[in-house]
């Protein structure tokens, strides 16, 4: 008898012809979170299972596996061979051991050359426990379940299930690009694009010596955090100075938070098609801020006609924050830092910016070349699980 880990698709069965390209991503990406536990992976068509399973690290595999968006549930059972006999014996054992008061045996037969049908099963398996314990069946609210699944080469008794995330598996649906801050918002976008099988690269814009290290460090904490569920995460750093400058030299300081935003997408746009990203995201969300009013976001978007997904633009902020708690970005986001946006403070940011005044400022100093030099000097960096201490704030 060994113990192995079956591990359930759900939404996946929705995907019809694509589902053979889903299961082999989730293999993938199983793979890269327990592949340094050295178990085996096996998958069927309609599980994956994992065996040579160390007791130690049962309970941190399964951790592991809770995080990988793509599987719906994840179950502990113990394999036996196709020998009934043992399986029984098994099961009375563990009513000895547990004494619930009710059980059922509930069969499902994945292979019909099983000699007994799966009510024949049940019942074999009920009457040998009821002979020798003392207990009752209940077919409606048993004490102790008893899952068994039989197919060509073993039985399987299902023991204890966990949920999943869910959705898809990640990389199923492409590659996109996050504008990551260090504040509460697009930790968040980027998590929620992940559970939607889109693996993300994250892009930051730095305006050292005005933005400290410490804001770094911080961006590479929330993308630690975010390792929990995409394990290697690209983070790319693009050095915003002479830009930001330029800006302020160049336009009304009520302005600077648009040209701000403009020139970010464009660099994100111009990394997003050299490197294969579909889409960009961004942690806008309706209303929240100057630079998030409906007229803002389309002076903002004006420059790219990229697709921008913008996962939080109908969230509440307390919304937002639950799941910033949940993931563990929250206590990270809130630490105080500098922004690259914050460093000049503004009073009097416009909420209703005019193209036109953009344009003319725009207009009036040379930021193609400073965009080409900041891409020129943007710096990448991979973040991976397992290879940061925890404790990088
Ligand atoms: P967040 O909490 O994500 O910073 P926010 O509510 O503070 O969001 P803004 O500061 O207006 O909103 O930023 C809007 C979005 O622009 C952010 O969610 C992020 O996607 C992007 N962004 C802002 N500053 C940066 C930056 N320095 N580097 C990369 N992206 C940024
Ligand atoms: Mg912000």
């Amino acid at each position: 008898m060994a113990k192995m880990i079956m591990i359930h698709f759900g939404e996946l069965y929705t995907k019809g012809k694509n589902r053979r390209d889903f299961i082999r991503q989730l293999q993938n990406n199983i793979n890269e979170v327990v592949g340094s536990f050295k178990v085996n992976i096996e998958t069927k068509h309609d599980h994956i299972y994992l065996k040579n399973i160390k007791d130690n690290d049962m309970v941190e595999i399964v951790k592991r596996l809770q995080n990988v968006s793509g599987i719906h549930a994840i179950s502990e059972v113990l394999a036996f061979p196709l020998d009934l006999e043992q399986v029984k014996n098994y099961l009375l054992e563990l009513v000895l051991e547990l004494r619930p008061k009710t059980f059922k045996v509930i069969t499902k037969r994945k292979d019909k050359l099983f000699p007994m049908r799966s009510d024949e099963i049940n019942r074999y398996v009920a009457s040998h426990i009821l002979k020798n314990a003392e207990i009752k069946v209940d077919v409606h609210a048993p004490e102790l379940p008893m899952r068994l699944e039989i197919d060509a080469t073993r039985i399987l008794v299902v023991g204890k299930r966990y949920p999943g995330l869910g959705g898809y598996p990640l990389g199923s649906a492409g590659k996109g690009l996050v504008l990551l801050s260090g504040g509460i918002d697009s930790p968040v976008a980027a998590y929620l694009m992940i559970r939607r099988g889109i693996k993300i690269a994250a892009i930051h814009f730095a305006a050292p010596p005005y933005t400290s290290d410490e804001v770094l460090k911080k961006i590479e904490a929330l993308a630690a955090k975010l390792n929990n569920y995409q394990p290697t995460i690209r983070l790319y750093i693009v050095p915003f100075t002479k830009l930001q400058l330029a800006i302020y030299e160049n336009a009304p300081s009520g302005y600077a938070i648009t040209l701000i935003r403009r020139m970010m997408l464009r660099i994100s746009t111009v990394i997003a098609k050299r490197h294969g990203y579909k889409v960009l995201v961004t942690g806008d969300s309706l209303g929240q801020v100057s630079s998030q009013t409906l007229e803002s976001l389309v002076v903002i978007n004006e420059v790219t006609n990229y697709p921008i997904i913008r996962p939080l633009a109908t969230f509440d902020k307390n919304e937002i924050i639950k799941i910033a708690k949940e993931i563990e970005t929250y206590p990270i986001s809130i630490l105080p830092y500098e922004d690259c946006c914050t460093i000049f403070p503004v009073t009097n940011a416009v909420t209703s910016p005019k193209l036109d005044d953009v344009l003319a400022y725009e207009h009036s100093f040379d930021y193609e070349s400073l965009i080409s030099e900041a891409i020129g000097d943007t710096t990448k960096k991979d973040i991976k699980l397992d290879s940061h201490d925890d404790d990088l704030f």
